[in-house]
């Protein structure tokens, strides 16, 4: 999902890679692709530099294997990511996420909020994504999804009761987890496997619209970027998690 998708495509393709060691750079092989994709438009394209080099985005992609969608896409992002970081900045830190092309386009922040009840204390975490992956087995519709990813829950006793940081007591307290800062292209990922058994795919229908406002999830002070256009869609059709097809839309 995204508000405007070209015009972060041109900022790849302005973009110098810094990154670029001898061998395989996914940041390049992606620009040359998209480069040729939108030249040649209606004509199929064969993605060979980023199928000959699978190895370099993961380890653990084989080729002519099934592999999934989400994991090639969070794979191909990381190895973006670090190829347009300055050499000597470490990939996991603030000022990668800072610099990175891909964290300025996908990026955003998730807050996890724990409110003390006794004493109204809230004690703040904040993390990175890339996307978020959202549960479904109680979800019919994306808003839902939503809805429940950043509902507040109680962690209300038993031995593992919350210690708060400010009264320094076990308390009751409530959980929520946040979008902090919005991305400026969202990519949303539905979990259609269960942790429990997972081969078993949740064939059920979850209903989106062309665009969605994601004002209700966001707790930091975003401008702007809060509604976004679908622009493509990409599908499993398969009766198990383990095989089956992609295609998009
Ligand atoms: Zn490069
Ligand atoms: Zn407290």
């Amino acid at each position: 999902m995204l508000s405007s998708y070209v015009s972060s495509l041109m900022a790849i393709f302005e973009l110098v890679c810094e990154g670029h060691i001898a061998g395989f750079c996914a940041l390049c092989a992606i620009q040359k692709h998209v480069s040729r994709a939108l030249k040649s438009t209606g004509r199929i394209l064969a993605p060979n530099d980023l199928v000959s080099n699978l190895r370099c985005i993961s380890r653990n992609f084989r080729n002519s294997r099934q592999e999934d969608a989400h994991e090639y896409m969070v794979n191909l992002l990381e190895s973006m990511h670090k190829c347009c970081l300055p050499s000597g900045v470490p990939s996991e830190s603030p000022r990668a996420y800072e610099k990175s092309l891909v964290h300025k386009i996908f990026g955003g922040r998730l807050r996890s909020q724990v409110k003390c009840l006794q004493c109204s204390y809230c004690s703040n975490t904040f993390d990175p994504f890339l996307d978020l992956s959202l549960e479904i087995v109680k979800a019919d519709s994306l808003l839902k999804a939503l809805k429940n990813f950043t509902t507040a829950e109680l962690l209300d006793g038993g031995e593992r009761q919350y210690q708060c940081l400010r009264c320094k007591q076990k308390v009751r307290a409530i959980k929520q987890l946040t979008v902090y800062n919005a991305p400026h292209v969202l990519t949303i990922h539905l979990k259609r496997f269960q942790a429990l058994n997972l081969g078993q795919k949740i064939d059920r229908k979850v209903e989106f619209g062309p665009t969605i406002d994601m004002k209700p999830f966001v707790s930091g002070s975003n401008e702007g970027y809060l509604k976004y256009t679908l622009y493509g869609v990409l599908v499993h059709r398969g009766w198990s998690t383990h095989s089956g097809h992609y295609y998009c839309f």
